[in-house]
């Protein structure tokens, strides 16, 4: 028997605790449960439709239900859903491993398997120290990790330590290791205080200082390239991530490139780092490798890193880290269909059209008096709301614009899900102008609904 809806609203706000959530203001709404997918709509029980307008947390790449990445899963299904990579293999796993280093940066030619992004990057961060008390001519106070403020990678202690945002990261302090932090090139709020049209980078020189100061107790550089994601869409100045690339190079320090959020076409190439000719030691990758399917990660590093592990058992050099699910057959099958639909689909190729046209759009919207700042990169965007844009002063936090801002664009027809007062657009890069177009006029609607209301 079908279970009612009226139900499953009842034993949600009984029992299920939603990440990222205040529970007690989720259980005091009438809660929105997904039924279905629809390319890029969702669809709840009660047959709403909306636009999927962040990627179900960024990572529908073609949206859902896509008949080629649904067979994929069948067929693999019908053979094993599940088998271990510790000491085995299976098919999809060699076949995907093989096929992201043929389209990663050259120089990353091993891929390790995990489920999520944070376990993506936790893997880097472990074997790069791994990495240094290993190599032929061993550098062991080589420890120390270098991340810049606003970074997120993810939840787990590790990448919680490499994080930067206080407002979820401080709660956690008495268990992080110690981070040199370096300042994020916020341009709309620039740490040194300058202008963006005299802009030299001028916020690199802390972090290229910090390098050249402590490069022999730094592990490695962390990163997200060219756009920093849960801060706010942070857009970085072009040459940034070259800069750094080169500074670790000249220091000896690696570079952990964590693309989870920006992989798999969202800022117009395959990967971000691409757009700079860079390859990084590490290469993070989970959100769009699956589609948005399923969990799956991998941490692409070069030969060079690998080669450190090697030898014989008792040389105690193996890398001891692993996930049950790591690697999953499933997982596997599907991000290999999702990078053939990449392929037989021209998804990137059609990708300029879209991206100019959301950067019509967002003029458009720049317009409303509480649009502070707008940031694109390719087909991401982040809107950034501000109560006053003379002063860039922020509206009163307990007014929860982004979320109220979200909440109309749900009543409009769209799924969003902002970052503090940032409305993030993120849409499956399948999605068609026609509608690109109904998702930025919902946007539009939406902000001048909300910022009337709290002007008046
Ligand atoms: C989402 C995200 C992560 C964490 O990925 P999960 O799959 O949520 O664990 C790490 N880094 C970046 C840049 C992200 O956007």
């Amino acid at each position: 028997m079908d279970i009612t809806r009226e139900q499953l609203e009842q034993w949600d706000r009984e029992h299920l605790w939603h990440p990222f959530t205040q529970m007690q203001d989720y259980a005091a709404q009438k809660p929105l449960i997904i039924e279905k997918g629809e390319g890029c709509f969702l669809v709840d029980q009660d047959g709403n439709r909306y636009i999927d307008g962040v990627s179900s947390l960024w990572c529908s790449v073609h949206g859902h239900r896509v008949p080629e990445l649904d067979a994929a899963i069948r067929q693999q299904l019908d053979r094993v859903a599940h088998s271990t990579l510790l000491g085995l293999s299976t098919a999809p796993a060699i076949q995907l491993a093989r096929k992201l280093v043929e389209l990663a940066p050259p120089g990353l030619t091993r891929v390790f398997f995990s489920d999520d992004g944070a376990t993506a990057v936790e893997v880097a961060l472990k074997m790069a120290l791994q990495y240094w008390r290993q190599r032929p001519d061993p550098r062991p106070r080589k420890t120390k990790y270098l991340a810049l403020t606003n970074a997120y990678h993810g939840d787990t202690l590790g990448d919680v330590s490499v994080g930067g945002i206080a407002h979820f990261h401080a709660m956690f302090a008495p268990l992080l290791f110690p981070t040199l932090r370096a300042p994020s090139p916020y341009c709309y709020r620039c740490p040194l205080g300058l202008e963006r049209s005299r802009c030299h980078i001028d916020c690199l020189e802390a972090l290229l200082e910090l390098v050249r100061t402590h490069h022999e107790e730094l592990a490695a550089v962390v990163l997200e390239p060219l756009v920093q994601g849960a801060a706010g869409m942070i857009v970085a100045p072009e040459g940034f991530l070259r800069r750094v690339r080169e500074v670790t190079r000249a220091y000896d320090v690696l570079l952990i490139a964590d693309e989870v959020a920006v992989g798999f076409g969202r800022t117009g190439s395959l990967f971000a780092c691409q757009q700079e000719q860079v390859t990084p030691d590490f290469l993070c990758l989970a959100k769009g490798l699956t589609g948005g399917y399923l969990p799956l990660a991998a941490t692409l590093a070069t030969d060079e890193i690998y080669r450190a592990f090697l030898g014989r058992q008792e040389d105690r050099r193996t890398f001891y880290h692993g996930h049950t699910y790591s690697g999953n057959p499933l997982g596997a099958a599907v991000a290999l269909a999702n990078l053939d639909l990449f392929e037989s689909s021209g998804l990137l190729d059609a990708l300029p059209e879209k991206v100019e046209r959301l950067q019509r759009h967002l003029r458009r919207i720049a317009e409303l008096p509480q649009v502070g700042d707008i940031r694109q990169k390719g087909l991401l965007a982040g809107i950034e709301l501000v109560a006053n844009r003379a002063t860039k002063e922020p509206f009163a936090a307990h007014l929860q614009i982004g979320m109220a801002v979200c909440r109309r664009a749900r009543s409009h027809g769209a799924l969003l899900r902002p970052l503090g007062d940032t409305i993030v657009l993120m849409p499956p890069l399948a999605i068609d102008l026609a509608l690109l177009d109904r998702l930025a006029e919902i946007v539009h609607r939406s902000i001048r609904d909300i910022c009337e209301q709290v002007s008046e």
